[in-house]
């Protein structure tokens, strides 16, 4: 059965009575290459595993099945499992478990399913919650690759350098956790309902340490926020609602300069690195 074939897709989900949602993000893959050239790219092979999350009707599962050793998906959709008990009858190494990947234990999961193995995750994701899944998927540490599709202006911003119009608090974040690369474009027209947006997939590598070392990290990421949260501004206004009460605004302006900085330098304008300088010089301020 070609799982992205539309009359397939149409003749399938007919049968079950299944009706798209839009508010989980259902919009399904009509193109085969597609899930094919991402399994393709996620690494998985026959000694590791695969973490799936949204199924859908399963084709991006049966391509991780073909090349993983277990592949374990979570759909959050109990309408798509008798949907899924067909369409993926022949694939013995798979297992659909329900549930909201926002609120599983994704480490939990892996060492129950795989027991140990080298998991990689692998998802078209909903685009109602990507950021948070990719950011729940990176905090579990549970993973060696994160392979995603994602609305491409979002994998953009994933991978935007500083001083890019995409470049975002979450560049910084996910340049913190992992080295992450766009892989390949997916036009609007390859998905059944066809979503408004284009997409793209990328790939995230999660770092053993990160590349800046700060004794503060909480404050590294309030600073970042505060810098991004106001982004028209220069820097030392953006922080003064976190910097103000404890440097003031001349302590603020001191800092900024001190780090070597412009006084009116803009937050967008600081790579991961000179947050770091910032955290390290604010954070010892003060103590
Ligand atoms: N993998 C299929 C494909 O590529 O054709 C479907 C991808 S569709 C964009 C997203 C899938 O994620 C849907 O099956 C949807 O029901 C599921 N989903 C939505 N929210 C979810 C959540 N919070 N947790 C797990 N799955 C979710």
């Amino acid at each position: 059965m070609d799982l992205c074939n539309i009359d397939t897709i149409r003749a399938v989900l007919g049968r079950h009575g299944f009706r798209f949602s839009k508010s989980l993000g259902q919009n399904f893959l009509t193109e085969a290459w597609v899930p094919a050239r991402i399994a393709e790219s996620c690494g998985v092979d026959e000694t590791s595993c695969a973490l799936e999350v949204g199924p859908g009707m399963g084709c991006l599962t049966e391509q991780l099945s073909k090349r993983a050793g277990q592949v374990c998906s979570i759909e959050l959709d109990r309408a798509l499992f008798p949907v899924l008990e067909e369409t993926l009858a022949d694939c013995h190494n798979v297992e659909i478990v329900q549930g909201d990947v926002l609120k599983c234990d994704l480490a939990g999961i892996c060492r129950e399913k795989f027991g140990g193995k080298p998991v990689y995750a692998c998802a078209n994701l909903p685009y109602y919650i990507t950021t948070p899944a990719i950011t729940a998927m990176l905090e579990s540490k549970a993973f060696s690759a994160i392979t995603v599709m994602v609305q491409k202006e979002v994998a953009q911003r994933i991978c935007a350098c500083a001083g890019s119009s995409d470049y975002s608090a979450f560049s910084i974040y996910i340049a913190y956790y992992a080295q992450a690369e766009i892989l390949f474009d997916v036009p609007r027209d390859c998905f059944v309902p066809q979503p408004k947006v284009d997409s793209a997939v990328v790939r995230l590598i999660p770092r053993s340490e990160p590349p800046v070392q700060v004794s503060n990290e909480k404050l590294l990421f309030t600073l970042i926020k505060a810098a991004f949260g106001q982004r028209r501004k220069t820097l030392a206004n953006a922080l003064g609602g976190v910097l103000g009460a404890s440097l003031g605004k001349a302590g603020i302006v001191q800092l900024i300069t001190d780090c070597g900085f412009d006084a009116r330098i803009r937050g967008e304008k600081l790579s991961l690195e000179d947050f770091a300088v910032l955290t390290q010089l604010a954070d010892q301020r003060m103590q």
